[in-house]
């Protein structure tokens, strides 16, 4: 039966006995799989006793793979790991870029795997399919025992073995061929691409059952669609991931070292933002259930309150084996507070036990009004969240509206934010820059774009548009000096509606491979449509903005910074904070955040005495003092400038510049580091900082 909209998508039998029968339907270029609540595991624990007991033998041994390019841990493998594990088998984690995805070949003469995961992202998939390209020629060939002359062909043949053998190709006890499984964001929009490309299984849509059924061998290779937000995530392969991640490389290594780890604590968003793929999700369960006569279940679900608790206990017991201690969890929610009453539950048992405070994403329209105070005030309450993350994305309400369908209004958006600042919460603050507010340059079919009952709001300067989120926030007057202003170039991924409609009016290319850096949301635009000035002025405002922000005239700071150059560097900057800070209004609000919150002007002349003695680092010294307003505006500037030094002296060991674009890395990590209870004193400089920091206030 279909789950419904009432109806619960837990199987209040634990588990199935017998293999799943999900509804498989036809669509054009996919197959769609809709499972019943009798289908799917909900007790994983169960089901793998369950399992070694009706099926011993049963062990799959699964390798996942993706990109070591994110700060961010990967909880889909974590997941994709604990069903694995719940089948009783192993999986096995790599995490590679395009300078050592060879390392997937010396994986396989290792560790044997019978089945290769995926999971795939935007912008970097072309390495892996260059791989998986050559992974099946010498695949083909050497089973086969003949040459192929295309790719085309290997892959037909690879596939129709796959099919007959069930699964992966074996000969006696030893893999021959390891199937390719690929899913991810990537996947839910170019399905097709990937299986061409040379998936054997091309999942779209959500992974765990999917996953489960294909290493049972219940489903020949294909495309294959899952679109209902089951919440069934078995307990995450956390304890697995990591022990791979130490062991590969020193960039790995980062993730079980961090302190700040990432947690899911509910699946789904209802709101339906025209640059995330969200609003696809939606579609993708509505086409599914189409002429059913049934409602299909909210996309938004929980994971159950004592999975997360025993989640939280396993990262404390894992901070005891890698020496460190986390500061914070992420949840990576798309929204989280969806629902109140779990995070009322969730409180007593989290605070009590696990103690690590919570950092957490949040619409505006979420902690505006009476209401947000209550959410607001329950969600402080023994510190279970420490920081707010909340997007605004455009100051303009037009712009929100009809180009994002974002319909929370300004007011709602300032109300949100004094709200949160009530609490003494820090927030970020998240905004696009370069979004597509110039008219189209060719017509589009899409439902969005700047017309409404026959008034434009297109931009013939789209700087102005990027100034106006700036303004809103400085206009709050609630902004304090430990909340940040985070803002990304716009990067249009195809597949989201103002991606695609991005590409139709002529803004981009529709190219996506190979384009790390706006995946990483660094430093270039997305959109070729801009002339390189106001590009220039866009880096700019992406590099600057935050401090800008700390500013009540920031709008208008901004827009003499913009406006008055050409091309911007750090000598620029520094120029020009020198120049005009008799007209900066800083907010004379104090803030309880950092180790030395009060910071005059002699005390970072010292530092900067102290730090800068040799006269080849004068030049740097000079940018510094000049510097001297932007310090005393942001978060804890001693400590900010003390961090700057020694990202300096690193780049001048290396032979490099320090740029603006470090100034602007350096800056938001120093915020990441208070956000994420991890503010530190470098050591370099501990002697001469801890004279100024109050004895509560030293690092650990
Ligand atoms: S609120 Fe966030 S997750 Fe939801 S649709 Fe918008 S951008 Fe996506």
């Amino acid at each position: 039966m279909l789950p419904s909209l009432r109806g619960s998508l837990v199987n209040a039998n634990g588990f199935p006995t017998a293999p799943a029968s999900p509804i498989v339907e036809k669509r054009t270029d996919y197959m769609d799989v809709l499972y019943s609540v009798e289908d799917i595991v909900s007790d994983w624990e169960g089901y793998s006793r369950h399992l070694r007991v009706k099926n011993p033998d049963f062990h799959p041994r699964v390798l996942f793979v993706s990109h070591d390019m994110s700060e961010i841990e990967n909880i889909t493998l974590m997941a994709l790991g604990g069903v694995v594990r719940s089948l009783n088998g192993t999986p096995q984690y790599l995490l590679v870029n395009p300078n050592n995805v060879s390392k997937i070949d010396e994986f396989l003469e290792r560790g044997h795997p019978e089945w290769i995961g995926f999971n795939l992202y935007t912008g970097l998939t072309d390495h892996v399919f260059e791989w998986i390209r050559s992974y099946k020629l010498k695949s083909a060939e050497a089973i086969l025992k003949r040459p192929f002359s295309n790719f085309e062909e290997a892959d037909q043949a690879l596939k129709n073995l796959v099919r007959e053998a069930g699964g992966p190709v074996m000969s006696g006890g030893r893999v021959l061929y390891a199937p390719v499984i690929t899913g991810g964001h990537y996947n839910n929009h170019d399905y097709k691409t990937s299986y061409e490309r040379g998936a054997d299984y091309a999942v779209r849509g959500k992974g765990i059952n999917l996953l489960k059924d294909i290493l049972m061998r219940q489903y020949a290779p294909g495309i294959y669609h899952d679109p209902i937000t089951f919440p069934n995530i078995p307990e995450f392969d956390r304890a697995g991931f990591y022990a791979d991640m130490a062991a590969f490389s020193d960039k790995t290594k980062k993730y079980p070292l961090s302190p700040v780890k990432s947690v899911l604590t509910a699946l789904g968003c209802s709101y339906r933002c025209t640059y995330c793929y969200i609003s696809s999700l939606i579609d993708n369960l509505k086409e599914s259930y189409e002429g059913t006569g049934v409602k299909p279940p909210s996309i938004i679900q929980d994971r159950p309150v004592e999975l997360i608790l025993k989640e939280g206990l396993a990262i404390k017991e894992l901070d005891k084996l890698y020496g460190i201690r986390t500061t914070a969890v992420f949840d990576q929610a798309d929204i989280s507070l969806n629902n109140l009453e779990w995070w009322e539950k969730l409180n007593p048992l989290w605070t009590s036990q696990v103690g690590i405070p919570f950092y957490i994403q949040a619409r505006p329209a979420m902690l505006a009004g009476e209401n947000g105070i209550k959410r607001i005030a329950l969600i402080a309450k023994d510190r279970l969240v420490a920081g707010i993350s909340m997007a605004i994305e455009s100051g303009d309400p037009a712009v929100r509206r009809l180009l994002l369908k974002r319909l929370e209004g300004n007011e709602m958006i300032t109300d949100a934010l004094r709200n949160v600042k009530s609490f003494h919460i820090p927030i970020r603050t998240q905004a696009i820059t370069g979004l597509p507010v110039i008219r189209p340059l060719r017509p589009t079919t899409a439902d969005i774009g700047l017309v409404d009952k026959d008034k434009e709001y297109y931009y013939d300067d789209p700087l102005q548009e990027t100034l106006k989120c700036l303004d809103l926030v400085c206009s709050s007057n609630a902004f304090s000096k430990e909340d940040y202003y985070w803002n990304s170039l716009y990067s249009p991924f195809p597949g989201t509606p103002l991606g695609d409609y991005s590409f139709q009016a002529g803004f981009h290319d529709g190219q996506t491979d190979n384009k790390e850096k706006a995946y990483m949301f660094t430093t270039e635009c997305g959109l070729s449509c801009f002339p390189p000035a106001v590009t220039r002025k866009q880096v700019a405002f992406h590099r600057t903005a935050n401090f800008f922000a700390h500013l009540q005239n920031g709008k208008d700071m901004m827009t003499l910074f913009i406006y008055s150059h050409d091309v911007f560097d750090l000598k620029i900057f520094a120029d020009f904070i020198e120049q005009k800070h008799d007209l900066f209004k800083i907010p004379p609000r104090a803030s309880k955040f950092g180790f030395v919150p009060h910071v005059s002007e002699e005390m970072l002349r010292d530092f900067f005495a102290h730090a800068y003695p040799q006269t080849e680092d004068a030049a740097f010294k000079e940018i510094n003092i000049k510097l001297l307003p932007y310090y005393s505006a942001l978060l804890d500037g001693l400590v900010l400038a003390a961090k700057i030094a020694v990202r300096y002296f690193k780049e001048k060991e290396k032979g490099t510049a320090f740029t603006l674009d470090l100034l602007t890395r350096v800056e938001r990590n120093h915020y990441y580091d208070n956000s994420y209870n991890m503010a530190y004193l470098p050591a370099a400089y501990t002697a001469f900082l801890s004279g100024f920091t109050h004895e509560t206030r030293q690092a650990a």
